[in-house]
């Protein structure tokens, strides 16, 4: 039994094999992860190599690139663009503003990360996430590269191989 994430990557790579549009939206970011992506679409980056293109309107798109915090005043903006992007459709989220919030998740006038509005695919996490991340975490997203990372967790005795590979830590967490 394939998992709805696994429909939806093999729906979306077959509905996309080689060109992506992209349409950005700043959700109340401070503009660094903006020159990020502006950066991955210059030719020193060349994202058009891989298909992947920013359009003007998220009629026209196939993904919802979403940078910043999201705030109270952009709300229901950002919920109708997600609305106009059609079917099928990603949520990435740019920097670690729009994976969680960042430094303003507890702030009067932010919501949190672009998570708690839409559904969010894919995160790509940073401070802001330099060109490279963003890259390849979009062409992750579309099966050009193998993924190099994947999540563990304590229980998956990481502790204990973490204390393997460094004798030298005490032997009960401080
Ligand atoms: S993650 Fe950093 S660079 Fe990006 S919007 Fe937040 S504070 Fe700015």
């Amino acid at each position: 039994m394939r998992t709805p994430a696994a429909v939806l990557r093999g729906l979306f790579l077959r509905a996309f094999p080689k060109s992506l549009w992209v349409y950005h939206c700043n959700a109340g970011a401070c503009n660094g992860c903006d020159i990020e992506v502006i950066d991955v679409l210059t030719p020193y980056y060349d994202a058009e190599r891989f298909g992947i293109r920013l359009v003007g309107s998220p009629r026209h798109a196939d993904v919802l690139l979403v940078s910043g915090p999201v705030t109270r005043q952009v709300l229901p903006h950002l919920v109708r663009l997600w609305e106009a992007v059609p079917e099928p459709k990603l949520v990435f989220a740019i920097g670690g503003c729009a994976c969680g919030g960042g430094i303003w998740h507890d702030t009067y006038s932010v919501i949190g990360g672009a998570d708690k509005v839409l559904p969010v695919n894919y995160y790509i996490p940073g401070c802001p996430p330099r060109p490279e991340a963003i890259v390849y975490g979009v062409a992750l997203a579309l099966g050009l590269v193998p993924q190099k990372v994947a999540a563990r967790h304590l229980s998956d005795g990481f502790l204990e191989e973490y204390r393997r590979l460094n004798p030298t830590l005490p032997a009960e967490a401080p």
